[in-house]
């Protein structure tokens, strides 16, 4: 336990001082801090969110010490984990007993916990988000009850409470439907963009994953593919991104005011960059190392609205925002039947945008963000946005459900903390 601690998320924005910060090691720590902790308490993971989510003034509960396998079945491919487990230890835990992530995001250090808690995702028309691998669930409710639910009794009530913001519970164990441990053969290779958006669908849905990052001023593309492979490994090669992310911003403040030249020289830098082509284990492919710091805003808009979406981020952030430099990120998700899902039922382009983690990202954010609404965009959850309880009830059919649920599991509020208050309509 530690009082008063100063609490920063990863990027810095989001900052205060806990009442308390307790690391429970067991189930009955849990239960007792649920009972008792002063509230409002929140659930921290890694901190990665760019939203206060697990903010509080009251007790930040971290499930540090809720790490590792619990149980697995080898014919279901099934494996049932510890929720603070980090996705890094999770990959080589499950690859020790023969199973895969079938998909994942940029990196790994986020706690199970909190990527199921904002929806975290990777690309792939095909792949759905980490939590439509949920085949149970234990948590503590408001109430310090402990829950069990799996998804064969409980389909609805996982529906309800798979993707939940920290606001159902604390997620203590769940189990992840995998697949078998697989090769994954990478590429990435450079191309216009107005190519890439003409070929948006069939460039998509060519691989097995798929996405790409718009390099602003550039005009081009880096397109990154992986699909299934048996061929022995290869070395990845290291990673330029810092470099090369190092090089942008370098560009950007010498070159602000002359745009064509920062993007002539940022063209030729990326036809030189070494073309990626490699085979190895997927949980050595999908992962980076991200070491400058950001802030993001994601938006999760109908597949077939990504293309047009872009184009005019592109064109906001080329005429309005020569400070930003941080390549523009593309994915794909699958549609899912998770009531707090931005995936619910739809088929999606997820557009992400960063800004230098040292300058103010709310100008650029509030300019690019009646875009991304234009085109029905869901906020990510744990990604910068302004949205409220009314927005979120225009965009969720089943948001109205989803908060008799969540009443009826923390009736006496204990894990509603003000930003989660104004986020849910609850004043
Ligand atoms: C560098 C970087 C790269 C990223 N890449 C991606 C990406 O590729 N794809 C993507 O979708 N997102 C990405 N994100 C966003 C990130 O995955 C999400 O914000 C995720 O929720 C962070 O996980 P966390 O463990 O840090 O959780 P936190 O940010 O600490 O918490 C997130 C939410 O989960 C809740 N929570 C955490 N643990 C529990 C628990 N045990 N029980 C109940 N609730 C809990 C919290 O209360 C909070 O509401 C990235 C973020 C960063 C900083």
């Amino acid at each position: 336990m530690t009082d008063t601690a100063r609490w920063t998320n990863w990027s810095g924005f989001v900052e205060g001082s806990p009442r308390r910060i307790l690391n429970p090691d067991n189930l009955d720590g849990v239960v007792e801090a649920v009972k008792t902790a002063p509230g409002p308490l929140r659930v921290v993971g890694a901190g990665h969110s760019f939203t206060p989510l697990a903010l509080t003034d009251g007790t930040m509960l971290s499930l540090e010490k809720f790490q590792g396998l619990v149980s697995h079945d080898t014919a279901a491919n099934v494996a049932r984990v510890r929720a603070g487990t980090k996705l890094g230890s999770l990959m080589r835990l499950l690859q020790d007993i023969g199973q895969g992530l079938p998909n994942m995001g940029d990196i790994d250090k986020q706690a199970i916990g909190g990527a199921l808690g904002t929806a975290t995702h990777g690309s792939g028309r095909r792949f759905g988000a980490y939590h439509t691998q949920l085949e149970a669930m234990q948590f503590v409710d408001g109430r310090g009850e402990v829950r069990e639910l799996t998804l064969t009794k409980d389909r609805d009530m996982i529906h309800a409470t798979g993707v939940a913001l920290g606001a159902f519970g604390v997620l203590t164990e769940v189990a992840l439907r995998n697949i078998p441990t697989y090769r994954l053969h990478r590429r990435k290779w450079v191309l216009p963009i107005k190519e890439m958006l003409a070929e948006f669908e069939p460039m998509m849905g060519a691989h097995r994953s798929a996405e790409f990052y718009y390099v602003p001023f550039s005009g081009h593309a880096q397109f990154i593919a992986s699909d299934l492979s048996d061929k022995p490994v290869s070395p990845r090669p290291p990673e330029e991104d810092e470099e090369g992310l190092a090089t942008l911003r370098k560009l950007r403040t010498m070159l602000r005011l002359a745009p064509w030249l920062r993007g002539m020289i940022i063209r030729s830098v990326m036809a030189r960059l070494p073309a990626e082509d490699y085979v190895q284990d997927w949980l050595n492919v999908y992962a980076s190392d991200r070491r400058t710091r950001f802030n993001e805003m994601e938006y999760h808009l109908p597949f077939e609205e990504g293309p047009k979406a872009l184009a005019e981020i592109v064109e906001l952030t080329e005429k309005r925002f020569a400070e930003v430099y941080f390549p523009m990120e593309v994915r794909s998700v699958a549609a899912d039947e998770f009531w707090l899902s931005p995936f619910y039922r739809r088929p999606t382009c997820s557009i992400a945008i960063h800004h230098d983690a040292a300058n103010d990202p709310r100008p650029f954010m509030r300019a690019a963000e009646p875009i991304f609404r234009k085109y029905g965009g869901r906020p990510h959850w744990g990604k910068m946005h302004n949205l409220k309880a009314a927005d979120f009830e225009e965009l969720y059919p089943r948001w109205k459900d989803a908060m008799a649920v969540r009443r009826d599991i923390d009736p006496e509020g204990r894990f509603v903390s003000p930003y989660m208050a104004d986020l849910f309509g609850l004043k």
